[in-house]
């Protein structure tokens, strides 16, 4: 039964966002028994709402409010991220990888790079062993936990033949947090595709229909939707009182809170804390050392299609057609640190005819557009290295609805971005060649899916914003629950360890909690 708090009630944590970071952390603690409100921008939909139309999907669930980028960014789209209860694990295609154990220590491996700011993370790998476990587990990951892997699509099929011509082993369906059987009171996907559309029938772990429900069923959880956090009150010894925020007409509210955990994404998350500056944090909360919205990453993110000979039907099947490994370690001799992955990815329609040629016309145009189901994709995602001038910022007049200043995204590609993205679409373009694709379109990335690294954890405060468990410096119960901890963006998507990230820290907070440290 779903609680409900009043707005001067300061026994809850306060919650914001509800999507990786923010449902998984907002759900451990109700589990615990600790008193949760969760404040949720976006409004709540249900499976019904779920249509096989990207498009249309696309406008109902992702961040479309102002937002500037600059660099190598789309200008008025810089990021890809959503807005609605679950926050982007409506959206996601769900690969959710592990990092390689060493890539935590990203310094200390690729050593210093110029142009870039690599530091090692304050946790190691095996501080996270047991909370992947525990992700796997609770998100049904396909591959671990003796759950099979599903069934390669064809588009997966033309991939791992290609590759295997070329001698790469480390290929398969990919860890997906899809049910491959079913489990959690959810079926087994049925291979509808449109898993970014939102999974009609829940197959897909999301938080909005698994850690949110169950929440509340604890009687520890209360969520309000359509409630923009705008800013964090504090007492005069920086402790954080309480969350002010718009509810879906406008009215402004402020709900009293025992602590504060921040999961809002890697744009949000920094412009909360830059657009809650006060006479005590001068800069914005946490910034003391000027750290907030800088090293912001994504991933190096770049695709191939190619035209097969005969059909593919890309577009049936899970939309996240599997993996390919091997070129993910780092390898002195290729020109750039660290590595890459290949993912099967199909391309709707429309994304296609963008690919093939942006505003093409003519007739060897629409012969290609024609052969639409001979076509095969696949996504390219590596290492992206922090660099402090990549960075979220406020817009000095822009404002929004609500009258903040809009956040402003600057981002340039690594010149060890541009090498890796170069090295991995020719091993691409290789692997479709050695099973007879007829042409190959280089396109790429789309705006950031992966963003990352705005608020990243250190030990010493003068290297970053938060401490290894996501506690904001100079404060004393406001925490950082989402990617923007992270030091270092690894190969792996990063789903996976921001859910790890967000039950560890729950745990932390629990045992804080009951020893009245906070
Ligand atoms: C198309 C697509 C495919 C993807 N595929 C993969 C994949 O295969 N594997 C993988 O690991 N990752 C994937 N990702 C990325 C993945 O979805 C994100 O890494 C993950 O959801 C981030 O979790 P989060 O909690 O940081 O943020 P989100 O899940 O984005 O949640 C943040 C929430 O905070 C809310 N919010 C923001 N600001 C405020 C505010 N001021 N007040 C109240 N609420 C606020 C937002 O509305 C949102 O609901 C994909 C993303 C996209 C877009
Ligand atoms: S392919 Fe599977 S996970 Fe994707 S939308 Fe369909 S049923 Fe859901």
């Amino acid at each position: 039964m779903s609680r409900k708090y009043e707005f001067d009630d300061s026994s809850a944590v306060v919650v914001i966002g509800s999507g990786a970071g923010g449902g998984v952390l907002g759900a451990e603690l109700a589990f615990q028994g600790i008193d949760v409100v969760c404040l949720e921008a976006g409004e709540r939909l249900g499976l019904a709402d779920f249509v096989n139309d990207e498009a249309l999907m696309f406008r109902k669930l992702t961040w479309l409010d102002p937002r500037e980028g600059s660099g190598d960014l789309n200008p008025g789209l810089p990021a890809y991220i959503c807005k609605t209860v679950g926050g982007t694990t409506v959206h996601w295609t769900a690969l959710a990888m592990r990092p390689l154990a060493d890539e935590f220590a990203a310094l200390t491996k690729y050593g210093a790079i110029d142009g870039a700011k690599l530091m090692d993370w304050p946790i190691e790998y095996k501080d996270l062993t047991r909370y992947f476990a525990k992700a796997e587990f609770k998100m049904g990951v396909a591959g671990t936990n003796n759950w099979p892997y599903h069934p390669g699509s064809n588009n997966y099929k033309v991939l791992e033949a290609g590759a295997r011509k070329l001698g790469y082993r480390e290929i398969d369906m990919g860890h997906l947090a899809i049910n491959s059987v079913a489990r959690d009171g959810r079926p087994p996907c049925r291979q509808i595709g449109f898993c970014k559309s939102g999974c009609a029938i829940g197959a897909k772990w999301s938080t909005l229909y698994t850690e949110i429900p169950k929440a509340e069923a604890s009687g520890h959880f209360e969520l309000r939707p359509e409630s923009m956090v705008v800013g964090l009150n504090h007492a005069p010894d920086g402790r954080i009182t309480g969350v002010v925020y718009a509810d879906k007409d406008g009215v402004i509210h402020e709900q009293k809170a025992r602590a504060v955990c921040i999961a809002a994404n890697s744009i949000e998350t920094p412009r909360l804390l830059l657009n809650s500056a006060s006479s005590l944090y001068p800069d914005g909360i946490g910034n003391a050392n000027g750290h907030v919205g800088r090293h912001y990453m994504r991933h190096v993110f770049a695709g191939v299609a190619a035209l097969m000979p005969g059909p593919v039907n890309f577009h049936r099947g899970i939309q996240q057609a599997g993996s390919i490994s091997d070129e993910r370690y780092h390898q002195a001799g290729r020109g750039f640190a660290s590595g890459y992955h290949m993912e099967g990815a199909p391309l709707s329609p429309e994304r296609l005819a963008s690919v093939l040629e942006p505003n093409g016309w003519g007739r060897d145009y629409a012969e290609l557009i024609e052969q639409y189901t001979n076509f095969s994709a696949c996504l390219v995602v590596g290492e992206d290295l922090p660099d402090p001038e990549n960075r979220v910022q406020l817009h000095a007049s822009r404002k929004d609805s609500n009258g903040l200043p809009i956040p402003t995204i600057h981002y340039q590609y690594h010149a060890n971005s541009v090498a890796m993205r170069e090295h991995a679409q020719a091993a691409v373009n290789d692997i479709y060649a050695a099973i007879g694709a007829k042409q190959t379109f280089n396109f790429g990335a789309p705006p950031a899916t992966h963003n990352l690294g705005t608020c990243r954890m250190a030990t010493d405060e003068k290297e970053g914003v938060c401490d290894p468990w996501g506690q904001v410096f100079g404060t004393s119960n406001l925490f950082i629950s989402d990617g923007s901890q992270f030091v270092s963006s690894t190969t792996a998507n990063p789903t996976l360890t921001i859910v790890a990230l967000a039950i560890r820290q729950a745990e932390q907070l629990g045992r804080r909690f009951v020893q009245r440290e906070l």
